[in-house]
């Protein structure tokens, strides 16, 4: 049999309307898994290695959908940690980002912050030398 003739106009529509359709799968995703953490914030395992785990198994979850967590502090995209801090011996939960070039924590209370996803910034090309 013949094939149909496709325009490549009519290619672009379709592939037009795939990108929406995606994009409202990957939009009820985020929702479906934004709405999952916001029952664990304001929590904490109460032991570092375990608050470490389900930081490590969220980043995990977040990572195969493109996606970071906002910081509460400044908006930018960020990945959760839990870090060692004198006086919380559980842990503290930090937002992890780079900031005009240099790595920068925000956050810090000894439980799981509001979460708010947002799209994996592009990865940076390589970076400019100044002057
Ligand atoms: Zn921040």
């Amino acid at each position: 049999m013949e094939p149909k003739l496709l325009t490549s106009a009519e290619s672009l529509a379709k592939l037009g309307e795939l990108q929406q359709e995606l994009n409202r799968l990957q939009r009820k995703v985020r929702i479906a898994i934004q709405t999952q953490l916001a029952s664990i914030t304001g929590h904490s395992l109460g032991d570092l290695s375990q608050n470490r785990e389900l930081i490590a198994s969220i980043h995990e979850v977040l990572e195969s959908h493109g996606l970071r967590i906002q910081c509460v502090e400044c908006g930018h995209p960020a990945i959760l940690r839990v870090s060692p801090r004198p006086g919380s011996p559980n842990g503290v939960f930090v937002f992890d980002h780079t900031l005009d070039g240099r790595r920068t924590f925000h956050g810090g209370g000894s439980a799981v912050p509001p979460i708010k996803l947002v799209a994996k910034p592009p990865r940076k090309k390589h970076r400019r030398v100044a002057g």
